[in-house]
Protein backbone atom coordinates (compact mmCIF):
# COMPACT_ATOMS: atom_id res chain seq x y z
CA UNK A 1 0.00 0.00 0.00
CA UNK A 2 1.39 3.48 -0.66
CA UNK A 3 0.20 6.94 0.86
CA UNK A 4 1.49 9.38 3.58
CA UNK A 5 1.06 6.53 6.03
CA UNK A 6 2.05 2.86 4.52
CA UNK A 7 0.56 -0.33 5.33
CA UNK A 8 2.10 -0.91 8.07
CA UNK A 9 1.63 2.65 9.61
CA UNK A 10 -1.33 2.58 9.16
CA UNK A 11 -2.25 -0.59 10.42
CA UNK A 12 0.21 0.67 13.69
CA UNK A 13 -1.65 3.73 13.89
CA UNK A 14 -5.33 2.10 13.88
CA UNK A 15 -5.43 -1.36 14.18
CA UNK A 16 -2.76 -2.57 17.07
CA UNK A 17 -3.40 -2.04 20.47
CA UNK A 18 -1.88 -3.82 23.30
CA UNK A 19 -3.15 -7.42 23.16
CA UNK A 20 -4.78 -8.27 26.90
CA UNK A 21 -6.81 -11.32 26.56
CA UNK A 22 -4.72 -13.21 23.72
CA UNK A 23 -0.74 -13.83 24.98
CA UNK A 24 -0.29 -12.30 21.23
CA UNK A 25 -1.89 -10.06 19.40
CA UNK A 26 -1.44 -8.35 16.39
CA UNK A 27 2.00 -7.65 14.84
CA UNK A 28 3.34 -11.56 14.60
CA UNK A 29 3.05 -13.55 11.98
CA UNK A 30 0.26 -15.25 13.64
CA UNK A 31 -1.88 -14.78 16.35
CA UNK A 32 -2.10 -16.86 19.55
CA UNK A 33 -5.25 -17.71 21.31
CA UNK A 34 -5.96 -19.49 24.69
CA UNK A 35 -8.99 -20.53 25.18
CA UNK A 36 -10.36 -21.27 29.10
CA UNK A 37 -9.32 -25.10 29.06
CA UNK A 38 -11.30 -27.59 28.03
CA UNK A 39 -13.51 -24.75 25.85
CA UNK A 40 -14.35 -25.81 22.00
CA UNK A 41 -13.72 -22.61 19.81
CA UNK A 42 -16.51 -21.54 17.39
CA UNK A 43 -15.34 -19.69 14.96
CA UNK A 44 -17.24 -17.79 11.85
CA UNK A 45 -16.66 -15.57 8.60
CA UNK A 46 -18.04 -12.49 7.22
CA UNK A 47 -17.43 -10.31 4.60
CA UNK A 48 -19.05 -6.79 4.09
CA UNK A 49 -18.19 -5.56 -0.04
CA UNK A 50 -19.37 -2.32 -1.14
CA UNK A 51 -22.48 -1.50 -2.58
CA UNK A 52 -23.77 -5.22 -1.56
CA UNK A 53 -23.55 -5.27 1.97
CA UNK A 54 -23.23 -1.61 2.67
CA UNK A 55 -23.97 1.69 0.98
CA UNK A 56 -21.06 3.90 0.32
CA UNK A 57 -23.04 7.11 2.20
CA UNK A 58 -22.69 5.15 5.28
CA UNK A 59 -20.83 6.87 8.36
CA UNK A 60 -17.18 4.92 8.78
CA UNK A 61 -17.58 4.47 12.74
CA UNK A 62 -21.30 2.63 11.77
CA UNK A 63 -19.64 0.56 9.32
CA UNK A 64 -16.67 -0.56 11.50
CA UNK A 65 -19.40 -1.57 13.78
CA UNK A 66 -21.57 -3.57 11.54
CA UNK A 67 -18.77 -5.31 10.12
CA UNK A 68 -17.82 -6.95 13.70
CA UNK A 69 -21.79 -6.80 14.60
CA UNK A 70 -22.59 -9.07 11.87
CA UNK A 71 -19.82 -11.64 12.71
CA UNK A 72 -21.00 -11.86 16.44
CA UNK A 73 -24.10 -12.05 15.69
CA UNK A 74 -23.12 -15.41 14.44
CA UNK A 75 -21.27 -15.98 17.79
CA UNK A 76 -24.38 -15.34 19.58
CA UNK A 77 -26.64 -18.05 17.29
CA UNK A 78 -24.30 -20.36 18.85
CA UNK A 79 -24.30 -19.47 21.85
CA UNK A 80 -20.42 -18.12 21.85
CA UNK A 81 -18.51 -16.03 24.38
CA UNK A 82 -16.11 -13.76 21.80
CA UNK A 83 -13.12 -14.12 22.47
CA UNK A 84 -10.77 -12.86 19.87
CA UNK A 85 -11.26 -11.76 15.52
CA UNK A 86 -9.32 -10.55 12.96
CA UNK A 87 -9.56 -8.43 10.00
CA UNK A 88 -9.20 -8.39 5.96
CA UNK A 89 -9.57 -5.13 4.71
CA UNK A 90 -9.38 -3.56 1.27
CA UNK A 91 -8.88 -0.02 0.68
CA UNK A 92 -9.12 2.19 -2.49
CA UNK A 93 -6.62 4.59 -0.94
CA UNK A 94 -5.28 5.56 2.78
CA UNK A 95 -7.73 7.94 3.56
CA UNK A 96 -7.10 8.61 7.41
CA UNK A 97 -10.49 10.22 8.48
CA UNK A 98 -12.14 6.96 6.85
CA UNK A 99 -9.67 4.84 9.28
CA UNK A 100 -10.15 6.84 12.46
CA UNK A 101 -13.78 6.78 12.32
CA UNK A 102 -14.06 2.92 11.24
CA UNK A 103 -11.89 1.96 13.81
CA UNK A 104 -13.25 3.94 16.77
CA UNK A 105 -16.92 1.85 15.67
CA UNK A 106 -15.12 -1.10 15.89
CA UNK A 107 -13.28 -0.98 18.61
CA UNK A 108 -16.49 0.73 20.76
CA UNK A 109 -18.46 -2.85 20.10
CA UNK A 110 -15.15 -4.92 20.22
CA UNK A 111 -14.62 -3.27 23.64
CA UNK A 112 -18.28 -3.95 24.95
CA UNK A 113 -17.94 -7.23 23.83
CA UNK A 114 -14.68 -8.02 24.95
CA UNK A 115 -13.02 -9.46 21.73
CA UNK A 116 -10.16 -8.51 21.10
CA UNK A 117 -8.95 -7.84 17.38
CA UNK A 118 -5.40 -10.26 16.91
CA UNK A 119 -4.40 -9.96 13.62
CA UNK A 120 -5.41 -9.48 10.25
CA UNK A 121 -4.65 -8.19 6.61
CA UNK A 122 -4.68 -4.72 4.69
CA UNK A 123 -4.41 -4.47 1.32
CA UNK A 124 -5.21 -1.95 -1.66
CA UNK A 125 -8.68 -2.76 -3.35
CA UNK A 126 -12.27 -1.87 -3.44
CA UNK A 127 -13.72 -1.30 0.00
CA UNK A 128 -14.05 -4.50 1.58
CA UNK A 129 -14.25 -5.50 5.11
CA UNK A 130 -13.89 -9.43 6.06
CA UNK A 131 -13.87 -10.38 10.10
CA UNK A 132 -13.46 -13.75 11.61
CA UNK A 133 -14.10 -14.11 15.02
CA UNK A 134 -13.56 -16.30 17.62
CA UNK A 135 -15.42 -17.34 20.49
CA UNK A 136 -15.55 -19.94 22.85
CA UNK A 137 -18.58 -22.55 23.75
CA UNK A 138 -18.66 -25.46 26.34
CA UNK A 139 -18.46 -28.86 24.60
CA UNK A 140 -21.89 -30.17 23.58
CA UNK A 141 -23.27 -26.66 25.08
CA UNK A 142 -23.37 -24.81 21.26
CA UNK A 143 -27.08 -23.95 19.98
CA UNK A 144 -27.13 -25.94 16.50
CA UNK A 145 -29.59 -25.67 13.71
CA UNK A 146 -30.44 -28.90 13.76
CA UNK A 147 -31.94 -29.48 17.30
CA UNK A 148 -35.72 -28.34 16.37
CA UNK A 149 -38.39 -30.69 17.51
CA UNK A 150 -42.29 -30.90 16.40
CA UNK A 151 -44.16 -29.01 19.13
CA UNK A 152 -41.74 -26.76 19.82
CA UNK A 153 -42.15 -22.77 19.94
CA UNK A 154 -40.86 -20.55 17.65
CA UNK A 155 -39.48 -17.32 19.16
CA UNK A 156 -37.69 -14.34 18.06
CA UNK A 157 -35.63 -11.60 19.76
CA UNK A 158 -36.02 -8.15 19.49
CA UNK A 159 -37.36 -6.31 16.05
CA UNK A 160 -37.64 -7.48 12.62
CA UNK A 161 -37.82 -5.58 8.92
CA UNK A 162 -36.79 -2.33 10.09
CA UNK A 163 -33.52 -2.78 8.38
CA UNK A 164 -35.41 -3.29 5.34
CA UNK A 165 -37.78 -0.26 5.54
CA UNK A 166 -34.56 1.82 5.84
CA UNK A 167 -33.21 0.12 2.23
CA UNK A 168 -36.59 0.84 0.61
CA UNK A 169 -36.23 4.03 1.35
CA UNK A 170 -32.93 4.69 0.38
CA UNK A 171 -34.00 2.84 -2.77
CA UNK A 172 -36.21 5.74 -3.57
CA UNK A 173 -39.24 3.19 -3.26
CA UNK A 174 -40.63 4.59 0.17
CA UNK A 175 -40.81 7.49 2.43
CA UNK A 176 -40.50 7.69 5.65
CA UNK A 177 -41.16 10.74 8.14
CA UNK A 178 -37.73 11.98 9.53
CA UNK A 179 -37.98 10.46 12.98
CA UNK A 180 -39.03 6.83 11.56
CA UNK A 181 -36.09 6.89 9.15
CA UNK A 182 -33.70 7.81 11.12
CA UNK A 183 -34.83 4.77 14.09
CA UNK A 184 -34.97 2.22 10.56
CA UNK A 185 -31.31 3.55 9.82
CA UNK A 186 -29.91 2.83 12.83
CA UNK A 187 -30.98 -0.62 12.35
CA UNK A 188 -29.64 -1.12 8.90
CA UNK A 189 -26.24 0.76 9.76
CA UNK A 190 -25.80 -0.68 13.12
CA UNK A 191 -27.33 -3.77 14.25
CA UNK A 192 -27.62 -5.26 17.90
CA UNK A 193 -25.28 -8.88 17.94
CA UNK A 194 -27.56 -10.68 20.45
CA UNK A 195 -24.52 -12.28 22.32
CA UNK A 196 -25.74 -11.93 25.80
CA UNK A 197 -29.24 -13.68 24.92
CA UNK A 198 -27.41 -16.84 22.72
CA UNK A 199 -26.05 -17.18 26.62
CA UNK A 200 -28.44 -17.23 28.10
CA UNK A 201 -30.70 -19.54 26.11
CA UNK A 202 -27.63 -22.62 26.06
CA UNK A 203 -29.86 -25.27 27.32
CA UNK A 204 -33.19 -23.29 27.51
CA UNK A 205 -33.49 -23.19 23.39
CA UNK A 206 -33.16 -26.36 21.26
CA UNK A 207 -31.93 -24.60 17.89
CA UNK A 208 -30.85 -21.36 16.56
CA UNK A 209 -29.99 -19.48 14.20
CA UNK A 210 -29.59 -15.47 12.99
CA UNK A 211 -31.50 -13.68 10.47
CA UNK A 212 -29.24 -12.01 8.45
CA UNK A 213 -31.00 -12.67 5.23
CA UNK A 214 -34.80 -12.41 5.84
CA UNK A 215 -36.66 -14.91 8.82
CA UNK A 216 -38.22 -16.98 6.53
CA UNK A 217 -35.25 -17.88 4.44
CA UNK A 218 -33.37 -18.48 7.09
CA UNK A 219 -35.95 -20.09 8.93
CA UNK A 220 -35.96 -23.00 6.14
CA UNK A 221 -32.21 -23.57 7.25
CA UNK A 222 -33.30 -24.67 10.53
CA UNK A 223 -36.11 -26.63 9.75
CA UNK A 224 -34.17 -28.14 6.72
CA UNK A 225 -31.30 -28.77 9.51
CA UNK A 226 -33.84 -30.40 11.99
CA UNK A 227 -35.52 -32.27 9.43
CA UNK A 228 -38.90 -30.86 10.70
CA UNK A 229 -41.37 -28.26 9.57
CA UNK A 230 -42.83 -25.03 10.95
CA UNK A 231 -46.44 -22.29 11.00
CA UNK A 232 -45.61 -18.98 11.43
CA UNK A 233 -47.85 -16.38 12.37
CA UNK A 234 -47.14 -13.41 10.04
CA UNK A 235 -48.91 -11.21 12.71
CA UNK A 236 -46.97 -12.29 15.08
CA UNK A 237 -43.60 -10.99 12.95
CA UNK A 238 -45.47 -8.12 11.35
CA UNK A 239 -45.99 -7.11 15.18
CA UNK A 240 -41.95 -7.58 15.82
CA UNK A 241 -41.67 -4.17 13.03
CA UNK A 242 -40.61 -1.33 15.28
CA UNK A 243 -42.05 0.97 12.86
CA UNK A 244 -45.21 -0.49 12.90
CA UNK A 245 -46.09 0.41 16.49
CA UNK A 246 -48.71 2.79 16.64
CA UNK A 247 -46.20 5.44 18.33
CA UNK A 248 -43.82 5.46 15.53
CA UNK A 249 -46.14 7.05 13.09
CA UNK A 250 -44.93 5.96 10.02
CA UNK A 251 -48.43 4.62 8.34
CA UNK A 252 -47.05 1.37 7.06
CA UNK A 253 -49.66 -0.83 5.33
CA UNK A 254 -49.99 -4.59 6.69
CA UNK A 255 -48.63 -6.24 3.89
CA UNK A 256 -45.51 -4.20 3.64
CA UNK A 257 -45.12 -5.21 7.34
CA UNK A 258 -45.31 -8.73 6.89
CA UNK A 259 -42.89 -8.82 4.04
CA UNK A 260 -40.43 -6.64 5.90
CA UNK A 261 -40.79 -8.69 8.93
CA UNK A 262 -41.01 -12.12 7.22
CA UNK A 263 -38.10 -11.35 3.94
CA UNK A 264 -36.61 -8.35 5.34
CA UNK A 265 -33.31 -9.02 6.00
CA UNK A 266 -30.19 -7.30 7.65
CA UNK A 267 -32.06 -8.07 10.95
CA UNK A 268 -29.46 -9.69 12.66
CA UNK A 269 -31.87 -11.49 15.45
CA UNK A 270 -31.96 -14.51 16.83
CA UNK A 271 -34.35 -17.07 16.02
CA UNK A 272 -34.81 -20.30 17.98
CA UNK A 273 -36.82 -22.92 19.01
CA UNK A 274 -38.03 -24.30 22.45
CA UNK A 275 -40.21 -26.88 24.10
CA UNK A 276 -43.45 -25.54 25.36
CA UNK A 277 -42.64 -26.45 28.82
CA UNK A 278 -39.32 -23.99 28.54
CA UNK A 279 -41.34 -20.69 27.82
CA UNK A 280 -40.85 -19.21 31.29
CA UNK A 281 -37.76 -20.28 31.00
CA UNK A 282 -37.21 -18.17 27.43
CA UNK A 283 -38.70 -15.48 28.83
CA UNK A 284 -36.33 -15.32 32.35
CA UNK A 285 -33.70 -15.75 29.74
CA UNK A 286 -35.19 -12.47 27.73
CA UNK A 287 -35.32 -10.61 30.59
CA UNK A 288 -31.48 -11.72 31.73
CA UNK A 289 -30.43 -10.35 28.64
CA UNK A 290 -32.27 -7.40 28.48
CA UNK A 291 -33.55 -8.28 24.94
CA UNK A 292 -37.32 -9.09 23.92
CA UNK A 293 -38.71 -12.60 22.83
CA UNK A 294 -41.42 -13.30 21.41
CA UNK A 295 -43.53 -15.94 19.90
CA UNK A 296 -43.82 -15.93 16.45
CA UNK A 297 -44.86 -19.59 15.23
CA UNK A 298 -44.16 -23.63 16.14
CA UNK A 299 -42.37 -26.26 14.90
CA UNK A 300 -44.37 -28.76 12.94
CA UNK A 301 -43.06 -33.14 12.29
CA UNK A 302 -45.14 -32.25 8.80
CA UNK A 303 -42.23 -30.63 6.79
CA UNK A 304 -42.70 -27.04 5.03
CA UNK A 305 -43.14 -23.81 6.13
CA UNK A 306 -46.72 -22.84 6.27
CA UNK A 307 -47.56 -18.86 6.89
CA UNK A 308 -50.85 -17.99 8.35
CA UNK A 309 -52.46 -14.68 9.89
CA UNK A 310 -52.91 -14.15 12.96
CA UNK A 311 -56.92 -16.08 12.92
CA UNK A 312 -55.15 -18.90 11.52
CA UNK A 313 -56.00 -19.15 7.97
CA UNK A 314 -53.35 -18.94 5.44
CA UNK A 315 -51.53 -16.21 3.72
CA UNK A 316 -51.51 -15.93 0.46
CA UNK A 317 -48.34 -13.35 0.09
CA UNK A 318 -45.35 -14.54 -1.06
CA UNK A 319 -41.92 -14.29 0.85
CA UNK A 320 -38.66 -14.93 -0.22
CA UNK A 321 -35.52 -15.09 0.63
CA UNK A 322 -32.70 -12.81 0.11
CA UNK A 323 -29.53 -14.47 -2.46
CA UNK A 324 -26.69 -12.64 -3.85
CA UNK A 325 -26.83 -14.44 -7.11
CA UNK A 326 -30.21 -14.80 -7.78
P1 LIG B 1 2.10 -11.34 6.74
O1 LIG B 1 3.13 -10.71 5.86
O2 LIG B 1 2.62 -12.36 7.69
O3 LIG B 1 0.85 -11.74 6.02
P2 LIG B 1 1.23 -8.74 7.23
O4 LIG B 1 2.44 -8.04 6.80
O5 LIG B 1 0.08 -8.84 6.28
O6 LIG B 1 1.63 -10.17 7.73
O7 LIG B 1 0.68 -8.11 8.57
C1 LIG B 1 1.56 -7.74 9.61
C2 LIG B 1 0.87 -7.90 10.93
O8 LIG B 1 -0.22 -7.01 11.00
C3 LIG B 1 0.29 -9.29 11.19
O9 LIG B 1 0.40 -9.56 12.57
C4 LIG B 1 -1.15 -9.14 10.81
O10 LIG B 1 -1.97 -10.06 11.53
C5 LIG B 1 -1.42 -7.72 11.22
N1 LIG B 1 -2.48 -7.04 10.42
C6 LIG B 1 -2.45 -6.74 9.12
N2 LIG B 1 -3.58 -6.08 8.75
C7 LIG B 1 -4.31 -5.95 9.88
C8 LIG B 1 -5.59 -5.38 10.18
N3 LIG B 1 -6.35 -4.78 9.23
N4 LIG B 1 -6.03 -5.45 11.44
C9 LIG B 1 -5.31 -6.06 12.39
N5 LIG B 1 -4.10 -6.61 12.18
C10 LIG B 1 -3.61 -6.57 10.95
MG1 LIG C 1 3.97 -13.43 8.10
Amino acid sequence: MTGALGEFGLIARYFRRPATRSPLGVGDDCALLAPAPGMQLAVSSDMLVEGRHFLSTVAPARLGHKALAVNLSDLAACGARPLAFTLALALPAVDEDWLEGFSRGLFALADAHGCELVGGDTTRGPLNVCITVFGEVPPGAALLRSGARAGDDVWVSGTLGDARLALEVFRGTLDLPAAAFALARRRMETPTPRVALGLALRRVATAALDVSDGLVGDLRHLLEASGVGATLDADAAAARVALGAPGADAGLDTDLLRLCALSGGDDYELVFTAPAAARAAVERAGRDADTPVARIGRIDAEPGLRIVDAAGAPVAQRFTAFDHFA
